[in-house]
């Protein structure tokens, strides 16, 4: 996805947030992302815990391919 480069959505809002892995064939264990808002809800439908760390960032982890975190 090259269309966003040099030319930001106004208004996007990029939140550094935590969460458990949840699925039956995940490892439970904690991922920390800097994550756009498409990004955030789909972590959101997936997992039970979500956590904010009131941070803010200026591009989506998943959005630019870059590896989770380990949180
Ligand atoms: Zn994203």
């Amino acid at each position: 996805m090259k269309v966003l480069e040099g030319d930001k959505v106004k208004g996007e809002t990029f939140l550094l947030v935590r969460w458990q892995a949840a699925q039956p064939d995940e490892e439970p264990e904690g991922f920390e992302a800097m994550l756009c808002r498409h990004h955030r809800e789909a972590i959101w439908l997936r997992h039970a815990i979500v956590t904010g760390c009131g941070q803010f960032g200026d591009s989506c982890d998943l959005c630019e391919g870059r590896p989770l975190m380990r949180a």
